[in-house]
């Protein structure tokens, strides 16, 4: 069991003077850094800080052996086979723009068929639309139900010879809804279709393992993972990275370069153009042995016990709904109280010290469907506790009152 004091003491940010009372309900957007992956960033920059894979110099070595013992360690943290399958980007949405452009650019034809699901991020969901524009492909929609699930059986009845990816969330950022994936990664492959994993949502809270799941492809970001802005993660099964063009061109992914014509390093490298965030990989694996020392599923025990918590909490207060699946999902609860505005319940609980999410979170398609313009959104992980959950029911009673005059 996680002793969320012993964790919070982690956290610098928790500590300064202006955040001591913050009840932090928004890691679904982004979390905050223990003091281990702070450290690990400074002494990057005050030891090894030198531009990898370029100097003979022992600096310049160390540069590059901190860089790609980050690679490894990412590697096996997801547990992909080979570190070479494992692609630095800046990002999630990066990672599936990378695939976009390198994959399905050589791979998606006129007429091929692309599946999403209607519980996406957009970052796993415009990239589509455009190659879908760009190649005369078109963009299939399995749909949630009204408890926010996808089912496999309706996955049978959009695969055909013409399906070529499906882009899936292991879990929504909107509605919290998890999807057993192994089921839907069959049926896509039995189909000869590839499989994209949204995992933003998932990889930081969760045992994830990309060989079980025989994902084709996983994206993440290191940012909502205790880990630094600006570096995120494609994994690829070793044989789409080889069969893929690079989308950024430049310094470091060439093996020679001629006056009209280049050839390309060796995968991962093609796809990494340009001196890459070292010290966010750094960051990112500081990040790993900081929740593997905790142990994933603790974490993943203890987000599931929060957010069980804040559902039955929260589920008796009158004029409050509740989106998503029940009770089982992951860590984010989105709901709307009366007819307050989300952004106006956000910016009163935020007078008390409580820092929610309000909006569409980038999922406009789930709102369409559940036709509403926005939902509040409180998410959880390891730093948060039982307290939390109660200082945000209360926040909400006092929000209950105080609209009460214009409701
Ligand atoms: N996918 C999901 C499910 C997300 O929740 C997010 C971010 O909220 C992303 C993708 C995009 O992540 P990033 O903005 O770090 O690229």
């Amino acid at each position: 069991m996680i002793e969320v004091s012993k964790i919070r003491a982690d956290f610098p940010l928790f500590a300064q003077p202006e955040n001591r009372d913050l009840v932090y309900l928004d890691s679904a957007a982004t979390t905050h850094r223990p003091r281990q992956v702070l450290e690990a960033i400074d002494e990057f920059y005050r030891r090894d800080n030198a531009n990898p894979h370029r100097g003979a110099y022992r600096l310049a070595e160390r540069a590059t052996t901190a860089y790609e013992s980050a690679r490894s360690r990412v590697a096996a943290f997801i547990g992909a086979g080979r570190s070479e399958e494992v692609v630095f980007t800046r990002n999630a949405t990066e990672a599936v723009n990378l695939v976009a452009w390198g994959w399905a650019e050589r791979h998606v034809r006129e007429g091929d068929e692309i599946i999403v699901t209607e519980l996406e991020h957009h970052s796993n969901l415009v990239p589509w639309q455009m190659v879908a524009q760009r190649r005369g492909a078109k963009l299939r929609f399995l749909e949630f139900d009204q408890a926010g699930n996808l089912d496999p059986v309706q996955l049978e009845g959009l695969l055909s010879e013409r399906s070529r990816l499906l882009a899936i969330t292991q879990v929504s950022n909107a509605l919290g809804t998890i999807n057993p994936l192994r089921p839907f990664i069959d049926k896509a492959h039995a189909a000869g279709a590839l499989v994209l994993v949204d995992g933003a949502q998932s990889v930081p809270h969760t045992a994830v393992d990309v060989r079980a799941l025989d994902a084709d492809f996983l994206v993440f970001s290191g940012h909502k993972m205790l880990g630094p802005l600006g570096i995120g993660v494609l994994y690829a099964k070793i044989e789409h990275l080889e069969a893929m063009e690079p989308f950024l061109f430049g310094g470091d992914m060439i093996s020679s370069v001629g006056y009209h014509s280049s050839e390309w390093n060796d995968v991962p490298w093609k796809f990494e153009a340009g001196t890459q965030n070292v010290a966010g990989a750094v960051g990112l694996a500081a990040a790993m042995d900081y929740l593997d020392g905790i142990g994933m599923e603790a974490v993943a025990e203890h987000d599931r016990r929060l957010t069980r918590l804040a559902v039955e909490k929260l589920a008796p207060i009158d004029q409050l709904h509740l989106y998503g699946p029940m009770p089982e999902r992951g860590p984010v609860v989105s709901f709307n109280l009366a007819t307050i505005h989300p952004h106006d319940l956000a910016t009163f609980l935020d007078q008390k010290g409580i820092a929610i999410r309000s909006g569409h979170h980038c999922a406009q398609v789930v709102m369409r469907k559940l036709g509403l313009a926005a939902t509040a959104r409180a998410s959880f992980y390891l730093y948060n506790d039982e307290q939390d959950v109660e200082r945000l029911v209360t926040g909400l009673l006092q929000a209950k009152d105080y609209f009460k005059k214009w409701l």
